[in-house]
C-alpha cells in the first residue's frame, strides 16, 4: 500500500518536543506542495522561486501545524477546553483540532474583522464563538488573561508547542530541494510563523543537514507595520485580515530570527498585496487569501527597490487558501464587481461572444 501523509507529528516525531504516550491529535496536517513558479523567478530575476502552499492544509492555512501539537499537548495535560484569539485562520483550526480530540473551543474574534469563510470554519466546527469590541491585540490580552484564571487552555502562537509544529514547514522545504533556499519569504503577523521556519532551519544547521540558514524576508501591510516602525502600531488598518497586528507575539523571536539570518523586515502596500494576489492566480495558478499574498509581494518590491536576486533560489510560503476570503477575487482591478456575462444556449451567439467566430 502506498505510504499516506501521516500529519507531521507522526512524520517528525524524534524532532518534536512531545512525549511518547502523549494522544497524537491530527487531521493529516503538514506535507503541503512546494510549487515551482516560474512566471514569479521571471518577474522577480530570480534563478528559482517556489511556493509553499499551505493553504493545501486540512483547515486551509499553516496554523494546522502548530495547532495539531498545541491541542495534542493540551489533551495530554486533561484539558477539556481550549482558547483562542484570532484574526481568523487560528479558530478555524482551534476549532476543527478541538473538534477532533472532542473536546470544546472558544474563539474571541475582533468585532467586524474577520473574513466569512473562517467564520464560517469556526461555526461549523462548533466553536463558542465571541466578537470582542477591540482589535485582535486586545482579544490576546483578554484570551491570555482567561486561561491564566479559568481552566481553558490557551492555543494562540504565544503557547511555544504551536511554533514547535510550525517549524516542520522548513523541514519540508529542506527535504524536497535538498539543501536550503537561499532566501525564505513570509507574510507576518504576530510573526510566530516567521520564527517558526527559522527555527526549523537552525536545527537542519545545527544538524549538519544545511550548510547556511536563508535569510528570512518578512514582509508586513503598510499599515500594520510594528517590525518595520520599529515599535507597536496602535490601530493597524489593511485589508489582509490575517496579518492585521499591531503588537506582535513572537518580537523577541523574530527579531533575532532577522538578524541571525542576516533578513530582514519590509512593509507593502494594500494595493501591492492585491496586485500580487492577482498575479499569483492568473500567472502561477495558485490561489491564495490576500495576506497570504504579502511575502511575494514584499519580494517583488524589494527588487524593485534596487535589490538583485539574481541566481538565488527562494521560497515563499503563501500561508492560506484563497476560499477563505474569497470576495477580492470577484473584485476587477477598480474595485468593480465581477459578474459572469449571462448568454443564451445558442453555440453561435456564445462562439460570437467569446470571440471565437
Ligand atoms: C496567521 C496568518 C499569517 C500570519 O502569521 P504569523 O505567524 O501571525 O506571523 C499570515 N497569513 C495567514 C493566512 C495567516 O493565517
Amino acid at each position: 500500500m502506498a505510504h499516506q501523509w501521516r500529519g507531521v507529528i507522526r512524520e517528525y516525531f524524534d524532532r518534536l518536543d512531545i512525549e511518547k504516550g502523549n494522544p497524537i491529535i491530527t487531521l493529516g496536517e503538514g506535507g503541503t506542495p512546494l510549487v515551482d513558479a516560474p512566471a514569479l523567478a521571471k518577474l522577480v530575476g530570480a534563478d528559482e522561486v517556489y511556493l509553499k502552499v499551505e493553504g493545501m492544509n486540512p483547515t486551509g492555512s499553516f496554523k494546522d501545524r502548530g495547532m495539531t501539537m498545541a491541542v495534542s499537548k493540551a489533551v495530554g495535560h486533561g484539558a477539556k477546553a481550549v482558547i483562542c484569539a484570532s484574526t481568523g485562520n487560528t479558530s478555524a483550526s482551534a476549532a476543527a483540532y478541538a473538534a477532533a480530540a472532542g473536546i470544546t473551543s472558544v474563539v474571541l474574534v475582533p468585532e467586524g474583522k474577520i473574513a466569512l469563510g473562517k467564520l464560517s470554519q469556526a461555526v461549523a466546527h462548533k466553536a463558542q464563538i465571541l466578537q470582542v469590541q477591540g482589535n485582535f491585540d486586545d482579544c490576546l490580552r483578554l484570551a491570555r488573561d482567561l486561561a491564566e484564571n479559568y481552566p481553558v487552555h490557551l492555543v494562540n502562537s504565544v503557547n511555544p508547542d504551536r511554533i514547535e509544529g510550525q517549524k516542520t514547514g522548513a523541514f519540508e522545504v529542506v527535504e524536497r530541494l535538498d539543501r536550503a533556499p537561499d532566501i525564505h519569504v513570509l507574510p507576518v503577523g504576530n510573526a510566530g510563523n516567521y520564527s517558526a521556519y527559522f527555527k526549523g532551519y537552525l536545527e537542519e544547521f545545527n544538524e549538519g543537514v544545511i550548510k547556511r540558514v536563508p535569510n528570512m524576508w518578512g514582509f508586513q501591510a503598510e499599515g500594520s507595520a510594528p517590525f518595520v516602525n520599529g515599535g507597536p502600531v496602535k490601530n493597524p488598518e489593511t485589508i489582509a485580515t490575517a496579518i492585521r497586528i499591531g503588537n506582535p507575539a513572537s518580537w523577541d523571536l523574530a527579531l533575532s530570527a532577522q538578524e541571525c539570518s542576516d533578513g530582514r523586515f519590509g512593509a507593502v502596500s494594500d494595493a501591492e498585496i492585491l496586485w500580487m494576489h492577482r498575479f499569483l492566480s492568473q500567472e502561477v495558478g495558485v490561489f491564495v487569501e490576500p495576506s497570504s499574498a504579502t511575502g511575494a509581494a514584499g519580494l517583488l518590491k524589494t527588487v524593485q527597490q534596487g535589490t538583485s536576486v539574481a541566481g538565488k533560489t527562494i521560497v515563499v510560503t503563501v500561508t492560506g487558501h484563497g476560499l477563505k476570503d474569497a470576495g477580492w477575487a470577484l473584485k476587477d482591478e477598480d474595485g468593480n464587481e465581477i459578474k459572469p456575462q449571462i448568454v443564451s444556449s445558442r453555440a453561435e451567439e456564445v462562439a460570437e461572444r467569446l470571440g471565437l467566430a
